[in-house]
């Protein structure tokens, strides 16, 4: 195993530095860096300078328009990309669905759908999980059933991530109840303007709106709209989840927050002296970020594996664990630098142009909304619980 770039790769990543040095725009890494929400606009202005230079599908074969980059490409993109604050690509379009038409798909469905993915004329959102079906998504109930060219879908989805913003919705669908339940779901692409749906807002903790209920009601859906073979939908869906769960570390935006943690950390006062000096805080801080650098060399070896041909297995669900749990130490760390400045929330101040009055330090605002909204982190992508069953069996044979 080397750990170290090859003169090709340093070159590259000068490329990476010079093209977001250029290209980034200002007020978009300014949110990212400020941990400040961005809007649908936001997404799309960045995602159509990637797509001009032609960097925003890099899990795509060239021959769709992908870039096709090495493990270790992906890997500087991530550092250096969290490093300035670019956005990182709402995934499932580009990084969920694609992958599966560019395998499954028809020539039709490939056609049709990925240009228009490059292009950002399509949004889409991620259909999986229902009341009822998370953890054990095999038991999901909203049910297609053939009527002539049509399906005919009606059920519910839940926790569908922007989908308030989408166009397009990649649904699990059940179409045969007489078999085992992995073994009667499909795969459905599903337009989010046919008559019969409806979005409905999830207000989470941190008070934003970034999940949503879906419903679905007598909606007639084009046979077409299947993705491979009826009844296979299982297969598709546990490819898929493969690259769901590529990046889920998120080492690159944990080194991010680490920083930010002790920007604050540095300006917080306690006993007269910066909080960065005091010198329990400073030991927490330091356990982190020995735990980040591990998980960083861990990320390494695996990327390190892959690029000489292996496949990653339980370890991307060890490093999931890992990161996760090490994002969400650095929120509360940021938390508790704040001290009693953390519970009052003033909205206006998550936008940048807020020209009022800040209750503290103006990077005080977006610590709060953070804490509560990481809390995700340890849950979707397959629950931290679910992937330490997956280490145990096949790391720990248990
Ligand atoms: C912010 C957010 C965004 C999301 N976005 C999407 C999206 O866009 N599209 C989509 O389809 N889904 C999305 N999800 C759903 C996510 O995938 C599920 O929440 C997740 O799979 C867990 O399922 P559940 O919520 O039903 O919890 P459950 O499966 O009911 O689990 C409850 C608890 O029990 C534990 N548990 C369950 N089974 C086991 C087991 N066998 N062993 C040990 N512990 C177990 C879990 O770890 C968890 O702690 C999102 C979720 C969140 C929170």
């Amino acid at each position: 195993m080397n750990l170290n770039y090859t003169a090709e790769e340093l070159a590259f990543r000068d490329e990476v530095r010079a093209f977001l040095d250029e290209k980034l725009p200002a007020d978009i890494a300014a949110k990212v860096k400020g941990f400040r929400r961005l809007s649908k606009e936001d997404h799309q202005r960045w995602q159509k300078i990637l797509n001009e230079q032609g960097w925003y599908a890099t899990h795509w074969p060239e021959e769709y328009g992908g870039v096709n980059w090495s493990p270790v490409q992906k890997h500087i993109w991530d550092e250096e990309s969290s490093r300035y604050g670019a956005p990182r690509s709402v995934p499932f379009g580009v990084n969920m669905v694609a992958p599966v038409i560019i395998k499954f798909g028809t020539e039709e469905q490939k056609q049709r759908y990925l240009p228009r993915i490059l292009s950002g004329e399509d949004w889409w959102c991620q259909g999986y999980s229902e009341p009822g079906a998370g953890s054990d998504l095999a038991s999901l109930k909203t049910r297609a059933v053939r009527d002539g060219d049509h399906y005919i879908v009606n059920g519910q989805k839940t926790w569908t991530t922007l989908g308030q913003h989408a166009n397009m919705i990649f649904c699990l669908v059940r179409t045969n109840t007489e078999v085992k339940a992995q073994e009667g779901i499909s795969f459905l692409l599903i337009d989010m303007d046919t008559p019969g749906i409806t979005v409905r807002p999830i207000i989470t903790l941190d008070g934003e709106h970034e999940v949503n209920e879906v419903f679905f009601e007598d909606v007639k859906v084009p046979v077409e709209n299947l993705v491979g073979e009826e009844d296979k939908g299982w297969t598709y869906a546990k490819y898929l989840l493969t690259y769901e769960r590529t990046g889920l570390a998120g080492i690159g935006i944990s080194k991010a927050a680490l920083q930010h943690l002790k920007e604050l950390a540095t300006r917080r006062i306690k006993n007269g002296r910066p909080l960065i000096e005091d010198a329990s805080f400073s030991q927490r801080i330091a356990r982190v970020e020995i735990d980040l650098m591990a998980a960083g060399i861990s990320n390494l070896r695996i990327i390190a594996s892959v690029e000489g041909g292996g496949m990653p297995g339980a370890e991307s669900s060890m490093l999931k664990v890992r990161g996760t749990e090490i994002r969400q130490t650095i929120n509360d760390l940021a938390r508790r630098a704040l001290g009693p400045y953390a519970i009052p929330f003033v909205e206006e101040e998550m936008d940048l142009d807020y020209d009022g009055d800040f209750l503290s330090d103006e990077n005080a605002a977006p610590v709060t909304p953070q804490y509560f909204n990481n809390r995700k982190l340890s849950i979707f992508g397959g629950s931290n619980e679910i992937q330490k069953n997956i280490v145990s069996k096949m790391i720990l044979g248990l």
